[in-house]
């Protein structure tokens, strides 16, 4: 029977070990700041921008969102993060997805300073991760969150075969970068993967990574026994009840670790944002935080 992952917890210990290095920032007056963009009002996120203030504020980081309505102009947002930008209290940036659509997503990601960029979705940021370049910088939180979860949980990738299904910016490239940074073999799988193709490499893989966002598109059956999962999807049914894109009763007596939807990958995503935004400040501040990359 499969071991739960709980990411509620590992997110919680995450937290803690971030509050320790904001009061060790905080003994030398720096306190880490973030600033969310919201334009429009879209409901889920507000609801996500509202939880990221809230953990913000929770760990000692500086946390302010800066609205826009629905039918605000490009060149707006676009002199707000210049300010930003040259803001020294702020050490963090970013800008809630999704955007009007009068407004370039790519040219407002890129317009964010690499060095304040915490969604790690600037394209410097994501030519660094692809490159497997040494040194700090910030990459996508979701797929770091996974790292810490496996990390915490005691498993090493590093000559594994792990199967990331989906492709996504947001989360499968970047989720694939990282596993290879790390010696895995990945096999990275998409819409456009067939479907005897997909059965073959899911029953080979050691680690299975879903963020497709199909409501159980992988079922127990199609695993390798003892294999990890890790079920980044979120969907909502029409009785109201979250589920993953991992059919869960199927694949638990299957599976050695795996993930629930709801209290899996999910709590991670907004941790780690906190862990990038505190590493953010202390590159800003030429400060050394111990071991960047390993929190927890
Ligand atoms: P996306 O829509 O940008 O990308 C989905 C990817 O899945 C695409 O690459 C597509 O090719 C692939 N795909 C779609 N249908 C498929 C199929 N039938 N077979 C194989 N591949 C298929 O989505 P995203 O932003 O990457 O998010 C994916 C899921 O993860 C969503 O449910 C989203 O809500 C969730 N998510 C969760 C978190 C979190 O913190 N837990 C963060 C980001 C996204």
């Amino acid at each position: 029977m499969g071991k739960l992952i709980d990411g509620k917890q590992i997110a919680k210990d995450l937290r803690a070990a971030v509050a320790v290095q904001t009061e060790k920032l905080a003994t030398q007056g720096i306190t880490p700041g973030l600033a969310v963009i919201l334009v429009g009002d879209d409901p889920a996120s507000e609801i996500y921008v509202r939880n990221k203030e809230r953990a913000a504020g929770k760990v000692g980081v500086n946390a302010q969102t800066i609205k826009y309505p629905a039918d605000a102009s490009e060149a707006e947002v676009l002199a707000k993060i210049a300010e930003l930008n040259a803001d020294d209290s702020v050490d963090a940036i970013l800008v809630q997805s999704p955007v009007p659509s009068q407004i370039d997503e790519h040219k407002v990601q890129e317009a964010i300073d690499p060095r304040k960029d915490v969604d790690g979705f600037h394209p410097e940021n994501i030519g660094r991760l692809y490159a497997n370049r040494e040194g700090y910088y910030p990459v996508a939180n979701t797929p770091r969150g996974i790292m810490t979860m496996l990390h915490h949980e005691g498993v090493d990738v590093a000559g594994k075969h792990v199967v990331v299904i989906g492709r996504s910016i947001l989360v499968g490239r970047p989720m694939a970068a990282l596993l290879q940074g790390a010696n895995a073999t990945v096999s990275l799988l998409h819409r456009y993967t067939p479907a005897s193709l997909t059965e073959l490499l899911v029953s080979e893989a050691d680690v299975v990574i879903v963020a497709t966002g199909v409501a159980g598109l992988i079922k127990g059956s199609e695993l390798k026994a003892g294999a990890v999962v890790i079920d980044v999807g979120i969907n909502r049914l029409e009785d109201g009840s979250l589920v993953g894109d991992v059919d869960f009763a199927s694949a638990e007596p299957v599976a050695s670790l795996i993930t629930p939807v709801p209290g899996g990958v999910g709590p991670m995503t907004i941790a780690t944002l906190l862990q990038t935004t505190v590493e953010l400040a202390a590159q800003h501040h030429g400060v050394a935080l111990e071991d960047p990359w390993q929190t927890i």
